[in-house]
């Protein structure tokens, strides 16, 4: 199978009005999980170890970032995906996924890299570029907001994470949020299409295509 649009399959966002971060919930010191590892995994048949209802018309999640802090960019940002269908907001909710999240006995354990919690503040922020007024949640928040099965989803408190990031001394000018900065944005290369074997396990073809602005998201 094949997607060659933007927003493909499953259409346009609306509109943003969360930003949720997420974890992968793969051991903290793992080199075994990969973001793509996780990309392939949403692709996988349900009956083949894949997840509840797969394969996924696509991945569920826009980010992936992985323990050496890299990111695979695995949506297009304005694409409907597939990370908070347990609260009904996948319409409205822009999704980035950590690797890790659980310690070596599978208990919550917000042990990221400081690569991946650097990354996952550049994430948001550009995210915030395109979608200003979008609010920075965690998966739980949005679960305790919304009602569904508690999870523990991303094991640390993302409101009061952001908040402290950005509590920092009275304005020094560098207002990063109000005036996007066009560098960060040129960065992203976003994929146009995807091909997975019809097992969806032993091959899975990434075509990123030509980098384009996501100033203009509507584009
Ligand atoms: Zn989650």
């Amino acid at each position: 199978m094949e997607y060659g649009s933007h927003y493909a399959p499953r259409g346009k966002r609306p509109e943003t009005k969360h930003i949720v971060v997420h974890c992968a919930a793969t051991p903290n010191n793992s080199t075994r999980h990969t973001p793509l590892g996780i990309v392939r995994f949403h692709y996988t048949p349900e009956s083949q170890g894949g997840p509840r209802h797969g394969p996924w018309k696509s991945c569920g999640y826009h980010k992936i970032r992985a323990r050496d802090g890299s990111v695979l960019v695995t949506l297009h940002p304005a694409a409907i995906g597939a990370h908070v269908g347990d609260v009904g907001h996948n319409h409205d909710s822009y999704g980035i996924c950590l690797m890790g999240g659980i310690d070596d006995r599978g208990r919550p354990d917000p042990n990221y890299t400081p690569e991946q919690w650097a990354g996952l503040e550049q994430d948001i922020r550009e995210a915030l570029t395109l979608w200003p007024d979008a609010e920075v949640l965690g998966h739980r928040d949005m679960i305790e907001r919304y009602g569904g099965r508690p999870k523990a989803c991303p094991c640390f408190d993302v409101p009061s994470w952001w908040a402290g990031l950005n509590s920092g001394p009275a304005d020094d000018g560098d207002d990063t949020i109000d005036n996007p900065r066009p560098e960060l944005l040129s960065q992203l290369v976003v994929p146009t299409s995807f091909t997975v074997s019809p097992t969806g396990t032993d091959r899975l073809l990434i075509d990123f295509g030509e980098p384009v602005s996501l100033a203009d998201p509507d584009g």
